[in-house]
């Protein structure tokens, strides 16, 4: 029998939306464990480690202070003021407190960003892999997302002339990513001047930089786009708390912009959601304070685990696996196991029938490529514990082994 609800119409661009892919699966691993099962989860982005203690404290003390108020729309002074002095310590890029929109995580501040900037008719550059709500983000605004493909080859970068070749009059925006989710590729300095050599023959083409792993590297020199020379005019730059503090539930994020864009997704925010949470933001103005030994410590972890996690898929026959150099992600080339057999009869088609296949037969749960744009692999994410990635290992290795 068919509900009333089944013919309801929504708006549009809401029907035309993907659900978030990396949100599904943390949703269907957790499922999956209520009914018994115990599946080790590699699937969200998120930091196992518990908030930094300075920051924790902090949060409790502006709750015992009484500073529990709505706060200015674009976040307090002092958060954005320490915001600006992050961005001229880690980045050597100057910004005032105006040109700062503090929002609920980065993933609002790239919302913002998008829906500041670009209309229907426009198009948005999104090189694959790409962070899987980067499109769905420009398709609500009205924007075409344009997605240009890498090769593993280059570790998954963007080159100048792909770039070029992607560039049209319609062009607005070009989103990156590095440290990347969900390859871990860092883009050398010199590789980001070379894109922005390109674009200095486009002048109506921005550049979304997402750096929110920015801390979250390994062997590799981070660069922010806006610190290059003439790109700080046509650079929005987002960054946020959740990964390099652990701090993913305080919902924190920021975007650094020239000051007529700011001045919109303010304008967006206002209308919207208003400031993020007072609490959050005084426990933000901590961590940019504090001293930075536990986001070393952290991602010291964060590298031990990288080189068990490469080392083991490589072990595999069959498993192609660049080095990442940031962020807490690995992107295995997995295509060689597709078309196989699973040992219940069924196909292994693709990259989504692998994810479900050791979801369901081995008790692992990765994200699928085609959520990424780039089929050929899947995400594990390694932000778990040395024991879970070990035995997460032992499981794909059997569950690998077992088609033919
Ligand atoms: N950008 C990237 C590349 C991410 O991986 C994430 C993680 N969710 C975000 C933005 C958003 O982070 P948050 O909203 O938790 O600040
Ligand atoms: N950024 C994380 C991820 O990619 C968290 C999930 C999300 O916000 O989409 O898994």
């Amino acid at each position: 029998m068919s509900s009333s609800t089944d013919s309801l119409r929504l708006n549009a661009r809401v029907d035309a939306m993907q659900p978030s892919a990396t949100l599904a699966m943390k949703s269907r691993a957790e499922e999956r464990r209520r009914q018994g099962h115990p599946v080790v989860a590699l699937s969200a982005g998120e930091p196992d480690f518990d908030t930094p203690q300075p920051i924790s404290d902090a949060g409790v003390r502006a709750i015992r202070n009484g500073f529990t108020h709505y706060t200015e729309n674009t976040g307090i002074l002092e958060l954005r003021e320490a915001i600006c002095r992050k961005f001229d310590r880690d980045n050597g890029v100057s910004y005032s407190p105006e040109q700062i929109v503090c929002s609920n995580g980065a993933k609002q501040s790239l919302a913002l960003a998008i829906h500041a900037l670009c209309d229907a008719g426009d198009e948005v550059l999104v090189p694959a892999p790409y962070w899987v709500s980067y499109p769905e983000m420009a398709r609500f605004s009205g924007a075409e997302p344009v997605v240009v493909p890498t090769r593993v080859e280059n570790n998954y970068r963007l080159t100048p002339e792909a770039l070029d070749d992607a560039i049209t009059d319609k062009t607005r925006l070009l989103l990156l990513c590095t440290p990347s989710n969900p390859t871990g590729t860092v883009y050398p300095p010199a590789e980001l001047e070379a894109l922005a050599e390109v674009l200095r023959d486009h002048e109506q083409v921005f550049v979304l930089s997402d750096e929110i792993y920015e801390h979250v590297i390994y062997d590799a020199e981070h660069r922010a786009f806006a610190s290059l020379p003439g790109m700080k005019e046509r650079t929005i730059t987002v960054n946020g708390f959740s990964k390099a503090y652990a701090m993913t539930g305080w919902r924190l994020g920021y975007l650094a912009a020239p000051a007529p864009i700011a001045g919109a997704a303010a304008k967006i925010q206002g209308q919207f959601t208003s400031a993020p949470c007072s609490i959050t933001q005084k426990a933000g103005v901590a961590a940019l304070e504090m001293d930075k030994a536990p986001v070393d410590e952290m991602v010291a972890a964060f590298r031990r685990r990288r080189d068990v996690v490469v080392d083991r898929l490589r072990a595999i026959d069959g498993v192609r696996c660049p080095t990442p150099e940031g962020a807490f992600y690995v992107y295995p080339d997995l295509s060689h196991f597709f078309g196989l057999e699973a040992p219940d009869g069924s196909t292994i088609a693709d990259g989504d029938d692998l994810c479900f296949y050791l979801l369901e037969a081995h008790n692992v749960a990765l994200v699928p490529g085609p959520a990424f744009g780039e089929p050929k692999g899947l995400r594990l994410s390694y932000a778990s514990s040395m024991e879970d990635l070990e035995t997460a290992m032992d499981r794909i290795e059997t569950g690998l082994h077992a088609l033919g």
